[in-house]
């Protein structure tokens, strides 16, 4: 190892960095591993940008705002709500001493955000239920963040209300909860976002990644009391939104815009329950995962036999086989397979039954039975 390499803080020699779906796999033709969003519309841009744009573009807060039935004071944008999840914990946890809950099976970049700031992670798996495990919570030391995932990434599954709203209570002036709504267009009867008016300790965070086919944009929101935001504010970089981000965001939100994310959504809707209909069917597949999102987790036999059988024929799925708390949900093997377009979906069907016809021939010529 050359001296330069030595010179990085400890902490940061000790990190493994986050293996995005992009980084972890590439090649392939059909990606269904990131959750993106296959019926992407075209954005045109206008203009120059000779200029510094605003920290917060007040006309694309206000578009949100509208759109999240909140006040301008309730938002701050970011790029994406990754960038959303670490001004959290950069804001509210003094590194060394404050901790932040997280609930395997989830979004990993919660212990990923805490652990490059030094800042503990208190792990509280879900239960076999796929709920909060409120007790175990409650005993948590040096809480300051509670992050739910709803639905949750991987499993699918929505968190209940009355577990987010006890929790809000339980820390009402301790910590605050952090609910993680990514792919809350999926499912939108289920938001939190009423419970702002009511919890000052409740902070939601939202992207135009999924639903609205924008994760190439990088644009996210949280939405908070404006105590929270005016933390956040002093956190974040001066110029975080690039002018032409800001310019295609408030696109994506227009009327429009948003008519188009509603299609998609009820398109990806009806695809999503056809493929789980599929799965079912499938003796290979132990177990589909309920989702209320534009993803599916499979219970399989060997997951990296998955990947690499489908990747074979150019389709991407993703091995989640290494999250914390799966054995509490009674599975080890599990791949997270995200719903494309219609084509898109069709050929994944075809290949799943490829490699299972494969698997079986190998099987038989290795006079295995
Ligand atoms: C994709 C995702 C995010 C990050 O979204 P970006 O806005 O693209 O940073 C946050 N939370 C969950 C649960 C996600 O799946």
């Amino acid at each position: 190892m050359s001296s330069i390499s030595n010179l990085a803080r400890d902490s940061v020699k000790a990190l493994v960095p986050y293996a995005s779906a992009r980084l972890s796999m590439s090649g392939g033709s059909v990606w269904l591993n990131a959750n993106e969003n296959a019926l992407a519309p075209e954005y045109q841009l206008n203009g120059s940008f000779n200029r510094y744009p605003d920290c917060q573009p007040p006309a694309l807060i206000a578009a949100y705002a509208d759109y999240a039935g909140v006040a301008p004071e309730q938002v701050l944008v970011s790029r994406g709500a990754d960038e959303g999840i670490e001004l959290l914990i950069r804001s509210f946890c003094e590194p060394g001493t404050d901790n932040i809950v997280i609930c395997p099976p989830t979004y990993g970049m919660y212990a990923i955000s805490a652990q490059s700031n030094q800042v503990g992670r208190t792990v509280v798996p879900l239960t076999a239920e796929l709920t909060l495990d409120l007790p175990a919570i409650k005993q948590s030391q040096q809480t300051k963040l509670v992050f739910i995932c709803s639905p949750n990434n991987p499993t699918g599954d929505l968190i209940p209300r009355s577990q987010i709203t006890e929790l809000l209570e339980f820390y009402r002036d301790s910590a605050l909860v952090v609910v993680d709504e990514a792919y809350i267009e999926f499912v939108s009867e289920a938001s939190t976002v009423d419970l702002l008016a009511q919890y000052p300790n409740l902070v939601i965070l939202r992207t135009l990644s999924k639903a609205f086919a924008l994760a190439g944009l990088r644009c996210g929101f949280t939405l908070a009391s404006p105590e929270v935001i005016g933390a956040l504010k002093k956190m974040i970089a001066p110029y975080p939104i690039a002018a032409p981000v800001a310019d295609i965001a408030a696109q994506a939100l227009s009327a429009t815009g948003q008519q188009r994310m509603h299609q998609s959504v009820a398109t990806i809707n009806e695809l999503r329950a056809a493929f789980s209909r599929f799965a079912a069917s499938l003796p290979q597949v132990h177990r589909v995962f309920n989702s209320n999102a534009n993803y599916v987790l499979l219970a399989v036999e060997d997951a990296a036999a998955w990947v690499q059988g489908i990747a074979a024929q150019g389709i991407l799925i993703r091995n989640q086989s290494s999250q914390l708390g799966l054995d509490r949900l009674g599975c080890t093997q599990v791949v997270r397979v995200s719903i494309g377009s219609p084509a898109e979906m069709a050929l994944l069907e075809q290949a799943i039954q490829t490699f299972w016809a494969q698997q079986a021939t190998n099987t038989r010529s290795s006079g295995e039975q």
